[in-house]
């Protein structure tokens, strides 16, 4: 399987079955908005196709409970910042619940690691990577030869960018690990002052204690790459003396609106919630399975709703499935069509996670089902066994699909669906609504979409 790396900026072999990764988690201030749930869903079907292709997988994601937004939220609603990062961490997890995102094996709050924070930034301070001023402690970029490399910038380049402002610090683009601060404030005894940690290195902290000094896979959005994930290398490699931190450095690209990126500060927002209930989590996830997770996505509400349709071909494809008659020889001719469409699935998959591409071998599950329906050919029990599990085994490393009810677990059910159809081709509406309420009596829902007539699991 190859990865993208965005610090050689190739595609390169993960070349091991075992692996750890750490995402990014996101700052619990606000609510999060559908920008977020791009970057998540992206890695949840990253996990979902590792663990598919059976890797054994740690999937971390920290909780930033600890920082300066947080604090500022506080100030203007009047309330403890640990009471905001409790009430966003719980919309999060609300979030992540009900788009699907149930691959992440820990959470981790550096608010509940300030000992681990503390001991870094002390080994810093001996091996000299780091310094104290009046403010704070801070890291000397001069020290670490590598910084730049991830986000691919000299050093004239990064001097452009004027980190955390503070004429106490030796160069303008060394960044905070310790920020003193007032007892009055948020924040943690420590030999170094009374104070609360910076940002980055909250991760390391983290990620040293439950993953170690090297691991596989790190992710995030493109903006995280500088200064985040750049000050996280130095911090970590400076420590332990070892290279690379990670192996692939992975990163998401943006939901953009009319092409800027969606984003709380630009008012370009939809709220996770909002979008859930306007679409649902399924034509969400799909969506967003229809790019790439390196490229920059358009928001467009017309093209969601086309999504739907899509979703919905998909749904009806297992009730075309269905209804093709069981013959008795084996198709052996379809069954070496679904191996090969699965086979092109994985290689796609394989490479750097090609969605879209994965997404034409589902569709060509779908076309070979309704290609089979309309000529009339029967499909052994075993060939239509192989077909709906295929189907659903990839649509579940999407997350879509997850409401299907399965028609062949009962013949009554089949037999019913049937006669609603009939009553509604001679127009006999009261039967065929009759028929619809027996169905939900059994717990499956009928709708009639453009794509057909779908079944799922009534909610
Ligand atoms: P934050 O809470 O802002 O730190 O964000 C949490 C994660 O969501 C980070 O990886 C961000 O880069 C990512 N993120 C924020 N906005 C967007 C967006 N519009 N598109 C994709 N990812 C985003």
């Amino acid at each position: 399987m190859k990865i993208f790396n965005t610090l050689s900026r190739e595609k390169e072999e993960l070349n091991k079955k075992e692996i750890k990764m750490f995402v990014c988690g996101p700052t619990v201030y606000d609510n999060s908005h559908l920008g977020h749930a791009r970057t998540y869903i992206a890695y949840d079907i990253i996990a979902k196709y590792l663990r598919y292709r059976k890797y054994g997988l740690f999937f971390l994601m920290n909780i930033t409970d600890v920082d300066d937004k947080i604090i500022n939220r506080a100030a203007e609603t009047k309330k403890d910042p640990k009471e905001i990062a409790i009430q966003f961490e719980k919309a999060f997890m609300e979030d992540l619940k009900t788009l699907g995102i149930d691959s992440i094996d820990k959470f981790a709050r550096p608010s509940e690691h300030i000992k681990e924070i503390i001991d870094q930034i002390q080994r810093l301070l001996k091996k000299k990577f780091a310094y104290e001023t009046k403010t704070g402690v801070y890291f000397d970029i001069t020290k670490f030869a590598d910084y730049g490399r991830l986000s691919h910038q000299n050093t004239e380049e990064l001097k452009k960018h004027r980190i955390e402002p503070d004429h106490t610090k030796k160069h303008p683009h060394d960044f905070s690990l310790w920020k003193k601060r007032e007892k009055t404030e948020m924040g943690w005894d420590s030999p170094f002052g009374f104070g609360r940690p910076g940002w980055h290195i909250e991760d390391t902290a983290i990620s040293e204690k439950y993953l170690g000094q090297q691991y596989e896979i790190h992710g995030g959005a493109i903006d995280l790459v500088f200064p985040h994930h750049e000050a996280e290398i130095a911090q970590m490699e400076s420590v332990s003396g070892k290279k690379p931190m990670v192996r692939l450095w992975t990163h998401t690209g943006f939901l953009l609106v009319n092409g800027e990126k969606m984003a709380k500060s630009l008012g370009n927002f939809v709220t996770i919630k909002e979008a859930l209930k306007k679409h649902g989590k399924e034509v969400l996830r799909l969506f967003f399975s229809m790019s790439h997770y390196r490229s920059p996505i358009d928001f467009d509400e017309n093209n969601l709703k086309r999504t739907k349709n899509t979703l919905d071909t998909i749904y009806n494809s297992l009730v075309v499935l269905e209804s093709i008659d069981k013959g008795k020889d084996p198709e052996t001719e379809i069954d070496s069509e679904v191996e090969r469409i699965k086979s092109a699935f994985i290689e796609h998959m394989d490479d750097d996670f090609n969605t879209p591409y994965a997404l034409s071998s589902l569709f060509e599950l779908v076309d070979l089902i309704n290609k089979y329906a309309s000529t009339g050919k029967k499909i052994s029990h075993g060939s239509k066994g192989l077909i709906e599990t295929t189907l659903l085994e990839i649509c579940a490393i999407f997350g879509i699909l997850q409401d299907y009810a399965p028609v062949k677990i009962t013949g009554e059910i089949k037999k019913l669906v049937a006669e609603r159809e009939a009553a509604r081709t001679k127009k006999d509406y009261k039967k065929a609504d009759a028929l619809r309420s027996k169905l939900e009596k059994m717990g499956i829902t009928i709708e009639d979409t453009n794509a057909g007539v779908i079944l799922k699991k009534k909610s």
